[in-house]
């Protein structure tokens, strides 16, 4: 069976970027898809049209194909007090965020000063080229409820809030 749109899709993977560091992987076959359903990068997704169980595949994923370029006008200083006065405030912290279109957004704090802090926008992979080393496990017709979720569901079926 080939991997198209309405498709499930497990695979492992490792992800690196252009200097070999691992971002992240998944080896246990726990990692799974709707393909056509946008769950997964475009970059990667397109390379994996039309492949099939058993299928190793190397895909180097630019960018603007996987979390954007950079936006450096998505980093902002802000004021100390906005954030809880007895919480500390460190590099590298992250924090959910309204967004412009009031969408949820992760920001990365990427400096702290006495009275301010620079908040970061973008995605922590935004502007790297993405590295990923795919092992597709298994390919299967998605279920009518995973079509209609647009995301896969576990083996014992999956529970809504
Ligand atoms: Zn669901």
């Amino acid at each position: 069976m080939q991997i198209e749109t309405q498709k499930v899709v497990t695979l492992n993977y490792t992800l690196t970027d252009n200097e070999g560091t691992v971002i992240d992987q998944s080896n246990d076959g726990s990692f799974a898809y709707l393909h056509g359903a946008s769950n997964i990068i475009p970059g990667l997704e397109n390379a994996l049209t039309g492949k099939a169980a058993g299928d190793t595949l190397s895909v180097s994923v630019e960018p603007a194909d996987g979390y954007g370029e950079r936006d450096d006008s998505k980093t902002q200083s802000v004021p100390r007090d906005m954030f809880p006065e007895d919480a500390p405030i460190e590099e590298g912290m992250q924090f959910h965020a309204q967004g412009p279109n009031g969408e949820t957004i992760v920001v990365t704090v990427t400096g702290v000063a006495d009275d301010s802090v620079t908040v970061d926008g973008n995605h922590p992979l935004a502007g790297v080229a993405l590295n990923f080393a795919v092992e597709i496990v298994e390919v299967r017709d998605a279920s009518p409820e995973e079509l209609e979720h647009g995301h896969v569901h576990g083996p014992d079926g999956h529970h809504h809030d």
